[in-house]
């Protein structure tokens, strides 16, 4: 076994919180009971975080980090009883470049708690091709069924739908027979790519960014918002009685200028979805359900591939929303 292997790590140097890539060996990972060879991880807007050096806030609890919230891979050696040299394992999140060395890194040692069974349906490169974006993706479909919320009920609204949570959920949905209407802010460049994933409708971010009313016109059954801020306040305010609003981002913002009023008249739900700390058998079943559901020929239209020596860039970019879908990164390239 090669014993040193590269790495994207975020340290301060110069005063300025970086991520790079650095070799490590095996003595540096830390102690816990699973090694991983990693095959490939992915870059989510929380990466972009992590690694870019204009980054608005710190993602690194402790530094050195090795950052990436993803990866998928092979079990090389366990002392864990339920795993075994040679499984397919996914990790996503349990704070992974955040408190714990992530995904960035061709050998990973993980809590065995974390890990999820590679489902047979997919490759390792499709699953993080799906990633942690495709997974909280599945968590806000699964939000939306839980609610009961019905093909026949209505449009479901997903906003900031050209990005990775977005693109997934609208391919998603629309598989599940929805009527997906899609909000971004790059109609003309993305316009395209979201209809063949399965929007009926596009819309511009603005219709939703603008100032709104307490009550609107009721449109929307379901809304799988990204994007958080006033888009957030007026789907609330066009969000139909009974409706759910799986709420999950906030590239638009963290602050949002709402009444009580579609709460109390229309018996809306907002439902928040978070990804890090979801238990385990909700993640194994967002799994298996993407597994089954996930188109693997949209999917194929949805990512692209990179090097591990470009994740600092890739990072800067998804951070300026120039991130069309999702990137898988080869560690190993
Ligand atoms: P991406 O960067 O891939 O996509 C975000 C999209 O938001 C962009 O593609 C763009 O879509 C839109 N957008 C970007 N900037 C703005 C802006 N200023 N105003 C309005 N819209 C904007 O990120 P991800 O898909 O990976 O993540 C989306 C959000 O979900 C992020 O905030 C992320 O932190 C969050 N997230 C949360 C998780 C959780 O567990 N709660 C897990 C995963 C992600 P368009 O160009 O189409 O308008």
């Amino acid at each position: 076994m090669t014993d040193v292997f590269n790495a994207i790590v975020a340290d301060e140097i110069d005063g300025i919180l970086k991520g790079r890539l650095v070799k490590l060996s095996l003595s540096d990972l830390p102690d816990e009971k699973i090694l991983v060879d990693v095959a490939y991880s992915t870059v989510n807007f929380k990466d972009g975080l992590a690694v870019s050096e204009h980054s608005p806030i710190r993602i690194a609890q402790q530094l050195p980090m090795v950052c990436g919230i993803d990866l998928a891979g092979t079990v090389v050696e366990s002392s864990a009883p339920d795993w075994q040299k040679g499984d397919r394992i996914l990790v996503n999140g349990y704070g992974l470049s955040e408190k714990y060395w992530g995904g960035y890194s061709q050998k990973a040692r993980l809590k065995p708690e974390w890990l999820i069974r590679m489902p047979d349906a997919l490759s390792l490169e499709q699953a993080m091709a799906i990633g942690t974006a495709g997974y909280t993706a599945m968590l806000c479909v699964l939000a939306i069924e839980d609610h009961g919320v019905k093909p026949e009920d209505g449009p479901i609204l997903v906003t900031g739908a050209s990005g990775g949570v977005g693109s997934i959920t609208v391919s998603l949905l629309a598989t599940l027979g929805y009527e997906v209407v899609a909000s971004t802010g790059r109609i003309s460049e993305n316009g395209g790519f979201l209809k063949d994933l399965g929007a009926l409708r596009l819309i511009e971010r603005e219709e939703l960014s603008r100032p709104s009313e307490a009550m609107e016109a009721e449109t929307w059954a379901g809304v799988v918002d990204c994007v958080g801020g006033q888009t957030l306040a007026t789907a609330l305010a066009q969000t139909c009685y009974n409706g759910v609003i799986a709420m999950t981002g906030l590239t638009g913002g963290t602050e949002i200028n709402t009444t009580v009023m579609p709460f109390i008249l229309r018996n809306i739900s907002l439902h928040g979805i978070d990804s890090v700390q979801a238990p385990h058998d909700k993640r194994q079943r967002a799994w298996d359900r993407l597994a089954d559901v996930m188109d693997l020929n949209k999917l194929a239209e949805i990512y692209s591939k990179e090097p591990l020596s470009r994740v600092p860039e890739l990072a800067d970019q998804i951070l300026g929303g120039q991130i069309k879908g999702r990137i898988v990164i080869d560690v190993n390239a």
